[in-house]
This record gives structure tokens, sequence and C-alpha cells, in this order.
């Protein structure tokens, strides 16, 4: 099959020939006919040399690939990408896991599959894309999953809405693909949880903080936990199984803080000393009259775009400082961000700001990222979001 093409600029093909699978449109020379927003697209570079295949948009990313070597049979070609996305989350260990069935199959660029984000709960799949090129390959995308999945995927859920709705004239609604809402009870590391795909934030829940939340749970035998920003009450559970003395479970969100005190009797914890707390973080923070021995602070990404930095770094400073002021001395303080923007280094510079502000004495213990089921492909750094400190503030 033949495709419209993109021609590039010269000098435009570098960074697709290192295998990043975005092209500005700043780098466009030449749009061939027919090329539409969510149009499969071919890209050559201005001597007409091969680069790669992709959906085009309308936006400052104007191509995103999703092959750098050539597409001929749909079919083959998207099984071929999940049954990798597949194989590597069976490496992981991740597949067939008695433990553990709440899982990300796909991570976008992580996977070569720009646009494109599938979280599995047990026996539902669910499909968000980020791209109507993407959207238009759902029918390729639910076969390959049958094929792979066997019976083992009862219900695909579609949760593309939100995305692409943006994307003016698309009418688009969030729906089942095959199946329905049967059983939304997921495992992760033994934890039950309710996954409300429909309705909660992203695809139902937090994936990318397992392992995180997995050490909290290593830290929490007999301490007073404070878990603020607790959707739906994650690391609280760790925390509660892991025998902590205390936890409070703090958000703004109603619905998250139900769905936690479900989420608790689901685990059977509910004879311990757990209580939500609805309020806003920051204020809750600064008027602390509990003496927690650990408070997580896992805020929404502050910083959506590269704009939002500087403000970013100032709430991440102000709930950080908070903390310090109030937590125990000798307490842990597990402080994430989740915005792309804020790299690292920026992330622990405003931490170290905080600290000094707070007048503590802080150590580092962990640095902690997205999971493996994250995967960053190195040639998109973009893809790396999600970092964590785990500090003592003595
Ligand atoms: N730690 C969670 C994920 C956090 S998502 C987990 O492991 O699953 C971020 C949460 O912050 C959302 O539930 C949102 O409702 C809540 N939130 C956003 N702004 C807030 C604020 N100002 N105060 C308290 N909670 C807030």
């Amino acid at each position: 099959m033949t495709y419209p093409q993109i021609i590039l600029k010269a000098g435009k093909d570098h960074s697709l020939r290192r295998f990043h699978p975005w092209v500005f449109s700043g780098a466009i020379q030449k749009t061939g006919d027919g090329v539409i927003p969510g149009a499969i697209v071919e890209v050559v570079s201005n001597t007409g040399n091969y680069l790669g295949h992709g959906h085009y948009s309308d936006g400052s990313i104007a191509v995103r690939i999703f092959s750098f070597t050539g597409y001929d049979d749909e079919n083959i070609f998207w099984r071929t990408k999940l049954q990798l996305a597949f194989d590597l989350r069976k490496k992981i260990g991740l597949v067939d896991n008695s433990d553990t069935n709440i899982y990300r199959l796909v991570h976008a660029e992580g996977d070569g599959l720009p646009g494109l984000i599938i979280d599995i709960y047990n026996d539902t799949a669910v499909i968000q894309s980020h791209s109507t090129g993407m959207h238009a390959q759902k029918p390729f995308i639910v076969n390959a999953l049958k094929e792979i999945y066997g019976g083992r995927i009862q219900n695909v859920y579609d949760k593309s809405a939100d995305k692409l709705r943006k994307n003016a004239g698309e009418e688009i609604e969030n729906s089942y693909l095959s199946g329905s809402m049967q059983s939304n009870v997921g495992i992760e590391n033994g934890c039950r949880f309710l996954i409300d795909w429909e309705e909660g934030q992203k695809t139902g829940f937090f994936i990318d903080q397992r392992e995180n939340r997995r050490l909290l749970g290593e830290y929490s035998a007999g301490k007073k936990v404070l878990n603020t920003f607790c959707y739906t009450g994650g690391f609280s559970i760790y925390a509660l199984k892991h025998g902590a003395s205390l936890v409070h479970s703090l958000d703004s969100s109603q619905r998250a803080l139900d769905l936690t005190v479900e989420n608790v009797a689901l685990n059977e914890l509910e004879s311990l000393n757990h209580a939500v707390i609805k309020a806003d973080a920051v204020d809750y923070l600064k008027h602390i009259d509990e003496d927690y021995d650990v408070i997580i602070l896992d805020p929404p990404a502050f910083a959506k775009h590269l704009s939002a930095r500087h403000k970013a770094v100032k709430g991440y400073m102000r709930i950080n400082e908070a903390a310090m002021r109030q937590i125990k001395p000798g307490g842990l303080l597990f402080t994430f961000s989740c915005s792309q923007a804020v790299d690292k280094q920026l992330f622990t510079g405003s931490v170290t700001a905080a600290a000094l502000q707070a007048g503590r004495n802080v150590r580092i213990l962990h640095q902690l990222h997205q999971p493996a089921v994250h995967p960053v492909s190195v040639y998109h750094p973009e893809g790396e979001y999600l970092k964590g400190l785990v500090l003592e503030v003595l």
C-alpha cells in the first residue's frame, strides 16, 4: 500500500535517523496530497530516502512515527508490535502472575507506539489513544489483543474521548469495544483494588507507582502515615497491610476517598486505624496536629507544559517545605513529581530549597522512578516523567 508523503527539509532527518519518533511541523518542506489529521504518512528526507511511517496531526508535533522499517500488512504489523509489548511484560514477570494482574501493556513511545496507552486490569484492557491516527487503528489493536491473550482478556474499554475531544471536529465517546464492566477488582503485589476505568482518573489507576508503593510498605510497620493526594488509597493499603499504626488518606476528591474506604474493606483492613480526610493538601500540610512518621506527597502533574515549569517548582517547594516542617524528627518523606517538564535534577533542587526553608537536615535514602512497564526509549528521553525521593528528615 502507498501512503501520502511528507518530505523533510534538508538536515531535518537526523533525529529520525536516531529513532526519535517525532517530526515537528517546522521540519517539513512539502506535505503531499491527502495528508489530513489522522492520516498515515510516509516520511522521506529531502533526498527522497525513506525514514518512517507515522500518523499525521496538525499540532506542533506533525508526525508521530510508529515504524522506521516500513508498513505493509496492517494486521501483521499491529499484531507484531503488541506481541513485542506483551513479551516485555512477560519478561518482567507480570503475565499470569497471581500476585499482580494490573500492569501497563503499552507505554506509547516507550513501546514504539506513540499516542497509545494500554493498561491491563485482570481480564480488562483499557485503551487510551492520544492521537486521531492511533485511534483509527483500534480494530487492528483489538484483534491483536484477542489473538495474544485469547480468553484472558474479556473486556476492552476505549477511554480516548478526553484526550481526543480537544481535536477540532472529533466526536468520540468512551465505549466498550468488547465485553462490559463485569468485575473491576485488580491485584497489585497482593493488594486488591477497585478500578473505576469508566469514571476514574487516567485509565482508572496510577499503575506507575507499583514499585514505590511496595517500598513504602517496607517502611510502614508501627508508623503513623499521612498519604496526601491519595486518590483511591494505593499507598494507604500497602501501609496498612504492612502494619502501620495509623494511616490518614487525604484527597480533595470525595469520589476518590469513597473508593479508598472501599479498597480498605476489600483488603479486610477496616478494623485498623485508618481515616480519610477530604481537604486541600496544601492547607492541611500547613496545620497538621498529628506527629506523622511518614508522609507521602504524590500530587498531580504541576507542570503539563514547559511554560508552567517555574510555577510547578514553586508548588513542589511549598508542599515539601510544609511537610518537612511538620514531620517527626527522623521521619520519612516519600515525595514525587510526575511532571515531565520538571526533570530529576530540578525536582531534587526544589526539594533541597524546601529543606533549606524548613531548616531541617535532610538525607536522600532512595531515588525513585517509573517502573519497567513504563519503559523509556534512549532515543526519546521525553518519555521519562515520574521521579521520586525518599528523604529522611532529621
Ligand atoms: N498516589 C495516588 C495517585 C495520586 S493522583 C495513587 O497511588 O494512586 C493525584 C490525586 O491528587 C488525585 O486523586 C486528585 O484528586 C488529588 N488532588 C489534586 N489536587 C489536590 C489538592 N490540592 N489537595 C488534595 N488532593 C488533590
